[in-house]
C-alpha cells in the first residue's frame, strides 16, 4: 500500500459469532412462559380433532386452499370474507405500532417467530455443548470426537425442529393425520415436499446459523423503530448517570465496595462485570445507549439484577424506561404513559376494528345471495305484445348443512313470475346454485310496476329471509 492511500474497507462486516450466556430472572421466565403457548399452539393446533356441524370429522383450524375455505372451529371463512382478513392485517399492523409506541420492541423480544425459534435452538445448544465457556472452548478446540459429536449432534437436532416446524405447517391445510401418513408414503401434492423442504431450510438457517443478522439486516421493523418511538416510550435502558457516576465503573472491592461508600466517592453502580453483555442474544452492551439490534428481550435487565442483587445495591440500573424519565436529574419510577395522542388513536383505532371484525362475524348470515337482472337484452317484446324481464338469483348456503330456499315475489301481479321448476331449490352445504328468473307483464301492467321484490326464504329459518328490490325495464319510445 503505497503511502497516503488509505486500505479500503469492506463493504460487509465479519460476523462475530455471538454465543450467549444464560441467565435467570423475571423476563426470562416471561420468554420461557410466552415459548411454551406459542409452542403448544403452533404444533398442537393441526392435531386438535373437531367435529364440525354436518357431521364430519376434521381439524379445529384448517385452510382448505382446495375447496377455497378456512376452517377457525365453528367458522367457516370463505373468500366472500375477505373483508376480515383485511382488517384482521389491520389490527396486527394497528396492535405492532400500539404496542411499539408503549414499551418498544417488545414483539421483537418476546413474540416475534424469529426470536422464539432462536431461542429455542440456544437452548438446546446449550443442552447438547453447554454453558457459554464450555461452548467458547469447544468452538476453539480442534476438530476431534467432542467436536464433532456435539456440533453433529446440534444441527441434526436442529434440522429435526427445522422439518417438524415444515411437517406442522403444511398440517393446517389438509386433515392432518391423513396428510402426515400421505407425505411420509411419498402421495403428498409436489407443493407439500416443497413447502417442507423451504421451511427446513429457512427455519434452520435463520434460527440456527443466521440468528440476530435476521433481524439486522432482514427484518424492516428494527430499522423504522425509531419513526415510532418517542421519548415517553418504555424501551430496555441502562441509567448511566447511576451506573457511572461521576468517577466511572468500577469492581465492587476495597473501598467501593460497599454501596453508600461507592456513591460518596462518585463511582457508578455498574461494576463492570459485563453480565449484560454475555447474555445480550444481539451481541450488544446496552450500556452504550439504545441500538437498532436491540430486540428488547429484557435479558440484560435479568442479568444486571443478578449482578446487583449480589453485591447489594438496589436493582434497575438496567430497566424499563423512557428516554424522557431517564433525562431527569433524578428519575422518577418507570411507568407506562398511555395518555398520549398517538396512543389513544392507535387504541381507539383497535377498539373500532375489532369491534367491526367481531360484528362482522356475529351478524353474517349463514347463506350469501345476489339478484341481477340480465342486460344483454334488458328486456324483450313478445309476440303478443307482454314484455319480458329476466333475473339471475345467486345463493351460496354457508352451512354445514343441506338447506331449501324458497323464492317469490312481492308487488307483481300473480302470475308475472316464472321460474321453471325453481321456486324451491336445495343448495348443498358450502355451495352456490344460480337461479334464472323470469318476469312478464302486459303492456298495460308495465307502467303500475316499476320495481318488485324478489324474497328468498330459507325453508327452516322463516325469519332469516331477505329482500332484494330490483327494476322492471321497458323503455315503449325505444320501439
Ligand atoms: S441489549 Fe438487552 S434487551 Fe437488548 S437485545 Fe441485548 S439483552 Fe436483549
Ligand atoms: S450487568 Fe450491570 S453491573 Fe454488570 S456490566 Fe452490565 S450494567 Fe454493569
Amino acid at each position: 500500500m503505497q503511502p497516503g492511500i488509505e486500505e479500503p474497507q469492506a463493504l460487509y462486516q465479519k460476523r462475530i459469532p455471538i454465543i450467549p450466556r444464560s441467565v435467570k430472572g423475571r423476563f426470562r421466565n416471561f420468554k420461557w412462559g410466552v415459548m411454551l403457548l406459542a409452542y403448544s399452539i403452533f404444533f398442537g393446533l393441526p392435531w386438535l380433532p373437531w367435529t364440525r356441524t354436518d357431521g364430519s370429522a376434521s381439524q379445529a383450524v384448517m385452510f382448505d386452499v382446495v375447496g377455497h375455505r378456512f376452517y377457525v372451529f365453528d367458522l367457516v371463512v370463505y373468500p366472500q370474507n375477505i373483508f376480515w382478513l383485511a382488517l384482521l392485517l389491520f389490527i396486527a399492523a394497528t396492535l405492532l405500532f400500539f404496542a411499539t409506541s408503549l414499551i418498544g420492541r417488545a414483539f421483537c423480544g418476546y413474540f416475534c417467530f424469529q426470536t422464539l425459534w432462536t431461542d429455542l435452538f440456544m437452548w438446546i445448544e446449550k443442552l447438547i455443548q453447554g454453558e457459554r465457556p464450555a461452548r467458547i472452548r469447544l468452538r476453539r478446540q480442534a476438530w476431534d470426537k467432542e467436536k464433532i459429536l456435539k456440533l453433529g449432534a446440534t444441527h441434526l437436532v436442529w434440522l429435526l425442529i427445522a422439518f417438524w416446524t415444515g411437517m406442522t405447517f403444511i398440517a393446517y391445510f389438509a386433515y392432518a393425520p391423513d396428510l402426515i401418513v400421505r407425505f411420509l408414503e411419498g402421495k403428498a401434492a409436489y407443493a407439500a415436499y416443497l413447502t417442507v423442504a423451504l421451511l427446513t431450510a429457512s427455519t434452520y438457517v435463520a434460527a440456527g446459523l443466521m440468528r440476530e443478522q435476521i433481524c439486522a439486516y432482514v427484518c424492516p421493523y428494527g430499522r423504522f423503530q425509531s419513526v415510532m418511538y418517542d421519548p415517553e416510550t418504555l424501551a430496555v435502558a441502562y441509567d448511566s448517570k447511576r451506573g457511572d457516576g461521576v468517577m466511572g465503573r468500577a469492581a465492587p472491592r476495597g473501598e467501593i465496595k460497599i454501596h453508600a461508600a461507592r456513591q460518596e466517592k462518585g463511582y457508578g453502580d455498574c461494576i463492570d462485570c459485563g453480565f449484560c453483555v454475555q447474555v445480550c442474544p444481539a451481541g450488544i452492551d446496552i450500556r452504550d445507549g439504545l441500538q437498532y439490534r436491540c430486540i428488547s428481550c429484557g435479558l440484560c435487565i435479568d442479568a444486571c439484577n443478578t449482578i446487583m442483587d449480589s453485591v447489594g445495591y438496589p436493582r434497575g440500573l438496567i430497566r424499563y424506561d423512557s428516554e424522557a424519565n431517564l433525562a431527569q436529574p433524578v428519575p422518577a419510577k418507570p411507568h407506562v404513559h398511555w395518555k398520549r395522542i398517538k396512543v389513544v388513536g392507535y387504541l381507539l383505532a383497535l377498539v373500532v376494528m375489532s369491534g367491526a371484525l367481531t360484528y362482522s362475524v356475529l351478524t353474517r348470515k349463514d347463506y350469501e345471495h345476489s339478484v341481477e337482472q340480465i342486460r344483454q337484452p334488458l328486456y324483450v317484446v313478445l309476440s303478443n305484445g307482454d314484455i319480458r324481464n329476466r333475473y339471475q338469483i345467486h345463493l351460496t348456503n354457508l352451512r354445514g348443512t343441506d338447506v331449501q330456499y324458497r323464492i317469490t315475489v312481492k308487488g307483481l301481479p300473480a302470475g308475472a313470475l316464472d321460474l321453471g321448476e325453481m321456486q324451491t331449490v336445495t343448495v348443498h352445504s358450502s355451495s352456490s346454485v344460480i337461479v334464472q328468473a323470469s318476469v312478464k307483464l302486459t303492456p298495460d301492467q308495465v307502467g303500475h310496476y316499476p320495481s318488485f321484490d324478489f324474497v328468498i326464504t330459507p325453508l327452516d329459518k322463516p325469519n332469516d329471509s331477505v329482500i332484494e328490490r330490483v327494476n322492471f325495464t321497458y323503455r315503449k319510445n325505444e320501439q
